[in-house]
């Protein structure tokens, strides 16, 4: 059973690739931005301290994902299998995460790393904000998520290269090549 994370900045494809892996190696795609847009609708407390922070493009903060993620993860027991999808965001969420998976032996087999060029992006989030009406997909909000991204989420990428769990990723073309290449990569591990 599979479990693994995408480590990806906005536009490069983490909800359609963390949907399909979670399809193909039949276990939970769990995608935080959109656990976060729902208690938004919902007004929930949880909803209502992140609206803002999501609103400008700014990270919710550590305790309000991590609560939500780990409780996804482990509703009654832990989950076997997931694909993580937007989490972990930071070192701390990162830490978190890690200290959860080890004491619940539930480590992660693979951190999919996926690679696009910033112009790319832009262009992708920018056309996905025009048909698909997401209030942070605007040219200023989007500047500022890939700003925050190479701040607090892009030294992530050291921390798993560490841990050899890295699966890096050229993200570009297809979304179904993409998924191959992916595949290709998981199919090699160890997924215990
Ligand atoms: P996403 O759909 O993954 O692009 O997430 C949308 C927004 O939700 C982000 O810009 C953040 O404001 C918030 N968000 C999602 N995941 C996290 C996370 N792990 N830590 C902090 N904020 C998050």
């Amino acid at each position: 059973v599979l479990r693994a994370l995408l480590l990806a900045p906005p536009g490069a494809g983490k909800g359609t690739q963390g949907e399909r892996i979670a399809e193909i190696y039949g276990v939970p795609h769990i995608a935080t931005g959109e656990l976060l847009r729902n208690q938004v609708e919902l007004r929930t407390p949880a909803g209502e301290m992140a609206k803002d922070f999501m609103q400008r493009g700014e990270l919710v903060p550590d305790d309000l994902i991590i609560g939500l993620v780990l409780d996804q993860v482990a509703d009654d027991e832990p989950l076997p299998g997931f694909v993580l999808d937007g989490f972990p965001r930071t070192m701390t969420q990162a830490r978190a995460a890690y200290e959860w998976a080890s004491a619940n032996d539930r480590t992660f087999h693979a951190v999919i790393r996926l690679e696009v060029p910033t112009d790319e992006l832009v262009e992708r989030l920018l056309e996905r904000g025009r048909i698909a009406n997401r209030v942070d997909d605007t040219a200023e909000t989007i500047l500022r998520r890939l700003s925050v991204y190479s701040d607090s989420t892009a030294p992530l990428v050291e921390f798993y290269r560490a841990r050899a769990i890295l699966v890096e990723i050229d993200g570009t073309g297809s979304a179904q090549d993409v998924t191959s290449r992916i595949r290709s990569r998981l199919d090699e591990l160890d997924l215990d």
